[in-house]
């Protein structure tokens, strides 16, 4: 059959980049011994508790479809946590269960775009928000975050980029993958902002309790902006090492969570309803498992900091999730070259800076989510590569 008789995909999907990681990992896959920072993910196991009450709601017989929105037992347990934890106070119709925090912002951004309507990302970013934008036939328009500012956000660039086409401010602290933690007077900015532009905020909070300095939870855009124009997400993902239970969650306006519910209903139907009960018994055992995988990552934060202080190679030292963005830019490559020159010479795996958007070229990032062991080999070997390339 001739190629041009193929069915063509949508231009959506065709104008996404694939993910940068993923080659990496790819390739990282094939190489015995390789040491891998590139991965996204805690690598602690679910504690066994939650893994105990999963098998026990399979014994259970939870095995059917939930509500679109969550199990109300669940969705009763999220508005405890939200308002013991994170200050926001909500109730069980304005919260949403995805799959993952992915699934959540992905449902706001599809509930909310119309064809050509603007969504603000920062850059650096996580680059699923470039995919759902455009699968949403919306259009990124990028705000500075730069390594200068400590990886804040530059307001003044910010309020600069709106456009009558402008719908969505997407805020993501702590962020991947800087691992920038933003204050309260910069949230309140961001608030403002959007306020003052009618525009709705997505306030992607899923490291909310993987903070490497001061307080334990990170300041919440809620109490700054507009209950009935932000979603607030967040996840079971990264707090209780649970990556692949993919379990999310969303407080918002309850208009916009009835919207997303439909998204839900038509892509997925519900979450996994095993993995909602298992979220139950995260939030219902012991909490003393956050604490600890936080420690250490600001173990092995600190350990990479010292590792570069020499050096001057860590471009900001992070406050929360588990990443660290190195420079690479003495090096003189672009950093896809050098995670590939990396991973074939020094059998080191990262991920280039350039795939988390134009901020983020001229450095790679390393997640904290690995050994210490293969921290201080693999930024050693990283920081050698620098200087002979130099
Ligand atoms: N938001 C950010 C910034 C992330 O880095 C991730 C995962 O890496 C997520 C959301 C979504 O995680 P999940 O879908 O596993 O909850």
């Amino acid at each position: 059959m001739q190629q041009s008789s193929l069915p063509k995909l949508s231009s959506a999907i065709e104008r996404t980049p694939g993910s940068a990681i993923r080659a990496i990992y790819a390739e990282a896959s094939t190489i015995p011994g390789c040491i891998r920072l590139e991965a996204g993910q805690p690598n602690f196991p679910t504690p066994a508790h939650v893994c105990a009450a999963a098998e026990r709601a399979i014994e259970e017989g939870w095995h059917g479809y939930t509500a679109m929105q969550g199990l109300p037992s669940l969705r009763e347990r999220l508005a405890g946590k939200l308002a013991r934890v994170n200050g926001i106070q909500t109730d069980t119709d304005r919260v949403i269960v995805g799959n993952g925090g992915a699934g959540v912002v992905g449902a706001a951004i599809f509930c909310i775009c119309d064809q050509g309507d603007e969504v603000l990302v920062p850059d650096p970013h996580w680059p699923n928000y470039r995919t759902m934008v455009a699968l949403a036939h919306g259009q990124e328009v990028f705000y500075d975050c730069p390594a200068e500012l400590g990886y804040q956000p530059d307001l003044n660039r910010l309020e600069s980029l709106i456009t009558p086409r402008t719908r969505v401010l997407v805020v993501n602290s702590p962020n991947n993958p800087t691992g920038a933690v933003y204050g309260p007077e910069v949230l309140r900015a961001m608030a403002d902002i959007a306020a003052r532009h009618g525009l709705w905020i997505v306030s992607d909070e899923c490291y909310d309790q993987i903070v490497l300095e001061g307080t334990a939870v990170a300041p919440t855009m809620a109490g700054h902006a507009d209950p009935e124009r932000t979603l607030n997400v967040f996840t079971f993902s990264k707090s209780y090492a649970m990556t692949g239970w993919r379990v999310g969650y969303g407080t918002g306006p309850q208009r916009l969570i009835q919207a997303m519910a439909k998204a839900v209903e038509a892509t997925t139907s519900c979450v996994s309803t095993v993995g909602q009960k298992a979220a139950e018994a995260a939030l219902d055992g012991p909490q003393e498992c956050i604490g600890e995988m936080v420690s250490a990552y600001r173990r092995r934060r600190d350990l990479v900091a010292d590792l570069l202080r020499e050096s001057e190679l860590l471009r900001a030292v992070p406050a929360g999730a588990f990443y660290a963005m190195i420079d690479i830019a003495p090096s003189g490559m672009d950093s896809r070259s050098f995670c590939m020159r990396l991973l074939r010479e020094a059998k080191v795996a990262v991920a280039p800076g350039g795939g988390f958007g134009a901020g983020g070229e001229g450095a790679v990032r390393v997640s904290l989510a690995s050994s210490d062991e293969d921290l201080v080999e693999g930024v050693g070997r990283l920081a050698e590569l620098v200087a002979t390339a130099r």
